[in-house]
Order: structure tokens, then C-alpha cells, then sequence
């Protein structure tokens, strides 16, 4: 093991390929004391989260133990939250009153859910950005279900069956279309007092299109997909304001809903922003042609990298790299490639690189898929889908996990268990809701799924 310390923070998509790269490499080991800080001791690939909301894919299928790979890369890992950068003194503060030192610092710390500032949006939304995140969605859909199967009146069924979803990108439109499969194969069925009419998703964006990311035909079959199967799309309307089951948008509507999901964008951490460095409006951290951290007047620090979510890189047209996962396996393998070069005092070589393209899942029917310039939409891009992401996960035991999920849930329909303490998945108000007849019913939010059928 090397002498220079080489601090890592994050183990997601980009920090990973660093630190596997310097463990492939024995130059770079002898050069390197690496040390990889995460405050989750896995990796998780965030693609399938949607698919794990609704069981599809199971859950720990999907995460990778980071100590498994630091022993076969032959690198230190600690599990641990970084609170504080000193980028002068190279120390990172730890929860439990620790520090770490550095020479060299990678941040790929990732991101946060962003809720731009809009009143109530974090106290009365539910973030889906983590394991947790996805577990709880799917747990507190079939406990709401089983709770509209008691309720006295029509009204509360649509009361509790509601669902917002704030924010139409690719997240937004993959959970919604996961939801609807898992309500209409497994849930309906399941519960004989429980139509069609009485469930209702909504999807809220504040762009022209859904998918503003994608071409503007995929924009449009993601669209016609999900309005086809009962979903109904507000589009070019921002939300102002969030209040308890209630989204305000800007033309005055108020959307009532019992679940409100807020998938409406991300930024990097306040650890990150909070750093006197140069910062792009959203608080991603500008860095030079090596992915290296400029300094407010524009000059890089030889000694921090910045990769993935954190990082603000121009590409040849001139906007900035998105936030995605492909990016972030790029960076990670540039920086770790140039710290390995480094190591063999050799020149560090610029980060170019051109995004492959998309694939949106639409749940087990069909996806969108825009690779190389090849496009297709339907089943076919589902099997692309389905194989693109096989591919690309940690490890053959994970990539045959997921193989297997996907075939059974070709064959059959969802487990409809719910396994979690309800006190975890509902609010105090929410367990002593009144569902006995003579309560007055709430006013209640007509859905685009009321028009659909259950077996359509
Ligand atoms: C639901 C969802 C679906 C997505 N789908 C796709 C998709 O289909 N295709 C695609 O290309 N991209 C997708 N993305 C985006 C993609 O996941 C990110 O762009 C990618 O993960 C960024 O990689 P990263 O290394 O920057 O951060 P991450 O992979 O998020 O890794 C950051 C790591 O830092 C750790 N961390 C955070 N804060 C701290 C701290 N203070 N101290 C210590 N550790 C910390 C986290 O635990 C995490 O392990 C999706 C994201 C989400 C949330």
C-alpha cells in the first residue's frame, strides 16, 4: 500500500470505477493509500429503483456490498457520512468527531433530492431517490389498498388511491408506469371492493414534454403510453406550492392526492455546495478538461476531482454533461485512469466523452430506447432494457439475481405482500383515519384511471 493518501468520497457509479481502477493497478496501489468513505456500506443501481418500488425486482438484488469490492481491489472502505470539506487544511470531517486526511480527494458524492424552494414541497412530498425511498413507496401502495378494501364509501376508496407525481422526467414517468402495472396485474384483482375508477395518478411537469431529455417522439409514445393506461399528464405547469395531500400549481389548480412522490430533480449535496469552489447555478462544482475542482476565479486545485452529480463539465455543445449514470462511470474511470498515470509519472490525458443515448422504462410492456442513434420503442425496448442494465451490474451474481427476477416477472404477476410496520409507511393521522360510513366523505380527485377498465 502506498504512501499518499488518496481519499475517495462516495462509492455510487463514478467513485466505484475510481477505486477500481487504482486496485487493478499495482503501480497505483504502491503509489496510493486509497481509502473509500460511503455513509452506506453498498452500491446501488439507481436504474431499477422504480422497478424495485413495485417488487419487480427484488431489493437487495439491485446493491452491491462496497467491502466486497474494497477487499478484492485491495483498498481500505469505511462506512461514514462526510459533514465537512477542508480543502485548505486537506482533512474531511466524519460523523463521531472523526477526520480524514488527504493529499488527494475524489468527490462523487452524487446528489440530494432538489425541491427548488417551492413552500412544503419536502415536508409533504415523498422523495424517491434511495433504497428506502422505493421500499416505502411499494409498501405504503398495498397498505392503502388494503385499507381502501374497508373503507365505507366510494369516496374514501378515491380519497386513498390517489397519487401525485411531481415531476415528469425519466424517474417521474418510470414510476408512474411501474405503479400502474403492478395496480392493474396484481392489486386490482386482488381486492374484489376496489375498481379501476377508484385509483388515480397524476403527473405533474413543469416542461412542455414529458421526458425532456429524450427526442420528442419518445417524449410523445411515453406519453400516449401512460395516458392510454389511465394516467393523467399536466404538462407546462409548475408546482407553487405543497400543503398536506394538496398540490398547488402555478394557473391557481390544486391538485388534491393522498401520496404525493416528488421526483422533480436533484442537486449535489450542501457538503459540496457549501465549497468555495466555482459552482454552476444548480450547485455543481465547474472543473477544467481533467475533471480537476476550479477555485472561484477559475483556476484548478492539481490535488481535488470532481465526478458524476457533483460535476459541471461542458460537452462539445456546450451544455453541461447530465446527471446520469453513464456520465458518472466515465468520470470515475477517467480520474482513476489519470491517477494511475500519475502513479507511472505520466501526463494526465483530457475527459472527452459522448453520451450512448437513453432507455426509459415503461414497466413490463414496454420502453424507450435511443442507443448509438438506434431507436426503438415497444417490447423490443423492453428485451434492450431488460439486457442493457443485466449488463451493466456489479458482479455475475447480481446480473443472474436480476435475470431471474425479470424472467418470473415475465410469468407472473407481483407478490402483493406487505411486510413493513404500517407505522413506517403511514403518517399518525394517517392510522387513525376514520373509514367507517358515517364520516363525511373529503372531497375526492377524479383520476384519468377512472375511465379505464380493470381489465383493459
Ligand atoms: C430513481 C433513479 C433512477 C435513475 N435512473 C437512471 C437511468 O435509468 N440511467 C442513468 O444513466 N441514470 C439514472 N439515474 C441517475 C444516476 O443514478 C446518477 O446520475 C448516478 O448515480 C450519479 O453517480 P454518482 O457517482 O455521481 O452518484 P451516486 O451513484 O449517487 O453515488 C453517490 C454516493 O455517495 C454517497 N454519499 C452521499 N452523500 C454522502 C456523504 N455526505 N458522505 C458519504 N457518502 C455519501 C451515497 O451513499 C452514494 O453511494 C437515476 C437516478 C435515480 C435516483
Amino acid at each position: 500500500m502506498g504512501g499518499r493518501k488518496l481519499l475517495v468520497l462516495g462509492g455510487g457509479f463514478g467513485g466505484l470505477e475510481v477505486a477500481r481502477a487504482i486496485g487493478r493497478s499495482r503501480a497505483a496501489r504502491a503509489t496510493w493509500d486509497t481509502l473509500l468513505v460511503d455513509k452506506e456500506n453498498f452500491f446501488q443501481f439507481n436504474p431499477l429503483l422504480p422497478a424495485v418500488a413495485v417488487g419487480a425486482v427484488e431489493t437487495r438484488h439491485i446493491v452491491y456490498p462496497l467491502r466486497d469490492m474494497a477487499s478484492h481491489r485491495h483498498i481500505r472502505f469505511i462506512k461514514n457520512k462526510a459533514i465537512a470539506i477542508d480543502l485548505e487544511r486537506r482533512r474531511v470531517r466524519l460523523h463521531n468527531d472523526l477526520e480524514e486526511p488527504f493529499d488527494t480527494l475524489v468527490i462523487a458524492l452524487g446528489s440530494v433530492t432538489n425541491y427548488y424552494g417551492i413552500p412544503g414541497a419536502e415536508a409533504h412530498t415523498r422523495p424517491f431517490k434511495t433504497i428506502a425511498d422505493a421500499m416505502l413507496l411499494r409498501a405504503r401502495v398495498v397498505e392503502l389498498f388494503e385499507m381502501a378494501e374497508q373503507a365505507g364509501t366510494d369516496a374514501q376508496r378515491r380519497r386513498l388511491l390517489s397519487f401525485v407525481i411531481a415531476g415528469g422526467g425519466v424517474t417521474g414517468v418510470e414510476v408512474a408506469a411501474e405503479l400502474l402495472d403492478m395496480v392493474r396485474d396484481t392489486l386490482l384483482p386482488r381486492y374484489p371492493s376496489i375498481h379501476a375508477s377508484h385509483v388515480s395518478v397524476t403527473i405533474v411537469e413543469a416542461g412542455e414534454r414529458v421526458v425532456g431529455t429524450a427526442i420528442a417522439s419518445h417524449s410523445r409514445y411515453v406519453q400516449r403510453y401512460l395516458e392510454k393506461r389511465g394516467v393523467r399528464v399536466i404538462l407546462d405547469r409548475k408546482v407553487t406550492r405543497v400543503e398536506e395531500k394538496r398540490v398547488h400549481l402555478e394557473d391557481g389548480r390544486a391538485l388534491e392526492a393522498f401520496t404525493i412522490t416528488w421526483t422533480a430533480g436533484v442537486r449535489p449535496p450542501d457538503v459540496v455546495t457549501a465549497l468555495p469552489l466555482a459552482h454552476d447555478p444548480d450547485g455543481r462544482v465547474r472543473v477544467d478538461e481533467c475533471l480537476r475542482a476550479l477555485d472561484p476565479d477559475g483556476k484548478p486545485l492539481e490535488h481535488v476531482f470532481v465526478v458524476g452529480d457533483c460535476a459541471a463539465r461542458e460537452r462539445g455543445d456546450g451544455a453541461l454533461h447530465p446527471m446520469l449514470a453513464q456520465t458518472a462511470i466515465r468520470m470515475g474511470s477517467h480520474v482513476g485512469r489519470n491517477l494511475v498515470r500519475q502513479a507511472g509519472g505520466r501526463a494526465a490525458l483530457p475527459f472527452t466523452f459522448r453520451e450512448t443515448g437513453y432507455i426509459i422504462s415503461l414497466g413490463k410492456h414496454s420502453s424507450v430506447v435511443e442507443l448509438f442513434g438506434v431507436r426503438v420503442a415497444g417490447r423490443l425496448a423492453w428485451l434492450a432494457w431488460a439486457f442493457a442494465y443485466l449488463v451493466k451490474m456489479v458482479g455475475f451474481r447480481k446480473q443472474l439475481e436480476v435475470a431471474i427476477d425479470h424472467l418470473t416477472h415475465l410469468v407472473f404477476t407481483h407478490d402483493s405482500s406487505q411486510i413493513l410496520a404500517r407505522r413506517t409507511v403511514l403518517t399518525d393521522a394517517e392510522l387513525n383515519l376514520s373509514l367507517g360510513t358515517r364520516e363525511a366523505p373529503p372531497a375526492a380527485t377524479e383520476g384519468p384511471l377512472a375511465r379505464s377498465d380493470r381489465s383493459s
